[in-house]
């Protein structure tokens, strides 16, 4: 049976003392979030799902307002996918009035998306850990199609200590390689054919590395070229970077992450990769 918690309250009630799975959304969920559930599903004895668009990491209202919502589809894909808790809470419920507290993970937070988006992480960072806090689960899933924002959330859990471990997800793309994200609805079918742009620079620039390159300016020069020559595509950045710092690298080494953003009629839509598969833990450090 699916139980369904609107407030703090309710939550805790069906979740007593037991350890749980849990993934965050936003809603509007696709087979990137439902690959993260099913996950969790697998894992633990009973699996959480939230759904909270949340407002404070949404720079732009207009942005804020667009997202979509679609809650009888999310509920009915949920419970298809074997989760049996879904914690739907208003915003009052999450931010009574008074809230004041912010979290901000500084340096992993300054660049790329952060850059581009003042406030988005602190947002990100703020409600996550409210939640963890809540939710307390023994595992939380997140997807890598988000790079940055889950080493923020890394950081964040390890630096204030909280409960469980934060388990990566590989990122969903679809058939052409496109990842997939709520936002690809909203692209024109031109648009949405040019996309396909956005993985072949990642991938390219990942068979280059395969190939031996290990200067990061040609790379980065193929992945630019893929991206220029559709016309309706603008690129943000794309980078090599250190996957623990996210700073940027002369050179590639095992682990060295390529982050991507493009705009497209308005949306931006941002992926990432691993260019050499990162050393096996006892190998690194
Ligand atoms: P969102 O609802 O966009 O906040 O995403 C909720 C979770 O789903 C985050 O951990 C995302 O990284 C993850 N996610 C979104 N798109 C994908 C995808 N294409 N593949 C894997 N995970 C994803």
């Amino acid at each position: 049976v699916l139980e369904i918690a609107t407030t703090r309250d309710e939550l805790r009630a069906i979740l007593g003392a037991e350890a749980a799975g849990y993934v965050p959304t936003m809603g509007a969920l696709h087979q990137g979030h439902i690959s993260l559930i099913e996950r969790a599903v697998r894992e633990n004895a009973r699996t959480v799902v939230s759904l909270f668009v949340n407002p404070k990491q949404f720079g732009d209202p207009a942005d804020l307002v667009r997202y979509p919502r679609d809650r009888e589809r999310d509920f009915a894909a949920i419970s298809a996918s074997g989760a049996t808790v879904i914690f739907s809470p208003r915003e009052l419920e999450i931010y009574p009035p008074g809230f004041e507290t912010t979290i901000e993970v500084t340096s992993l937070s300054r660049r790329w998306e952060g850059a581009a988006r003042p406030g988005h992480f602190r947002g990100v960072a703020t409600v996550v850990t409210l939640l963890l806090s809540l939710v307390r689960p023994a595992r939380a899933y997140f997807g890598e199609k988000d790079f940055q924002q889950l080493r923020v959330i890394q950081r964040l859990h390890a630096d204030l200590g909280l409960p469980g471990s934060i388990v990566p997800c590989p990122t969903v793309r679809d058939s052409d390689g496109l990842a997939l994200s709520s936002r690809n609805a909203r692209l024109s079918a031109l648009a949405r054919r040019q996309a396909v742009a956005i993985p072949r620079a990642l991938f390219t620039m990942r068979d280059l590395a395969d190939s031996g390159e290990r200067e990061i300016a040609p790379l980065i020069a193929a992945g630019s070229q893929e991206v220029a020559k559709r016309d309706l595509l603008t690129l943000d950045y794309l980078t090599v970077v250190d996957p623990s710092t996210l700073e940027p690298i002369p050179t590639v080494v095992p682990g060295a992450r390529a982050l991507i953003a493009v705009s497209v009629e308005g949306l931006r839509l941002i992926d990432n990769l691993a260019l050499l598969e990162p050393l096996p833990a006892h190998l690194s450090g």
